[in-house]
């Protein structure tokens, strides 16, 4: 009986593969544990379970809401031995593959004049995080950056690294900035925004990016 029943759930939503580490979410679905870590990495607006729309937004609270059913772990281990070991080998070659990486995005603040407080300086920053060794320049070609209407120009190409943009303006607003990703990546631009912070020396955020390695950056990995 209980074989029946796993046949009918034995597959993942997204791969439609045999479920891998199997997570279950609030509203009873179940995934596979990366499966659902790229869904949450990859979907910018918000987040909801692909089979009942039920609101998944606490799953970006902290990663300790992702842990594997160890149940349905075991009897899928046990039920499906050759594929599941399959399954297995797969998810380590693709975790190999995968590159995450903490892009830092932002804006200092000062007050450059202290008898004029409505002049405020700021520079717009996209970084790697700070014990990344890495070249930014290396993931990201250019970034088109849409500043207020009120700005001459409005829209401005960064192609350089560092990624950042300084100007001295009266108010808050919101940037609106797309990020073209070298060839090799082979990523689709990435539409996103930053609401200018005005509070003291400035704000940040993080934001994770996934890449895939290819045989191109696999080479230059061997080679380091
Ligand atoms: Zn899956
Ligand atoms: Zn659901």
């Amino acid at each position: 009986m209980s074989t029946n029943i796993l046949d009918i759930y034995r597959d993942c939503p997204f791969c439609l593969k045999l479920l891998f580490e199997p997570i279950s979410t609030l509203c009873g679905h179940t995934f596979c544990l990366l499966c659902m870590e790229r869904f949450i990495l990859t979907t910018e607006r918000v987040l909801q379970c692909p089979i009942c729309r039920d609101d998944l937004n606490y799953l970006r609270s902290s990663s300790s809401h992702l842990k594997v059913n160890a149940i349905l772990h075991n009897l899928l281990r046990e039920q499906y031995e050759k594929e599941y070991e399959l399954r297995r080998i797969e998810n380590e070659n693709e975790r190999k593959q995968m590159i995450k990486k903490r892009f830092i995005i932002g804006n200092t603040h000062h007050l450059p004049c202290d008898n004029d407080c409505t002049k405020h300086e700021w520079t717009f920053f996209i970084k790697f995080d700070n014990d990344d060794q890495d070249d930014i320049s290396e993931y990201i070609k250019q970034i088109t950056v849409n500043l207020h209407p009120t700005f001459t120009p409005s829209k401005i190409v960064l192609d350089n690294a560092p990624f950042c943009l300084t100007r001295i303006g009266w108010g808050i607003f919101t940037i609106y900035f797309t990020i073209e990703f070298h060839s090799q990546w082979n990523k689709s631009d990435l539409k996103t925004s930053w609401f200018l912070s005005f509070a003291n020396t400035g704000n940040q955020k993080t934001m994770v990016v996934e890449f895939q390695k290819t045989t191109d950056n696999l080479n230059n990995d061997e080679m380091s």
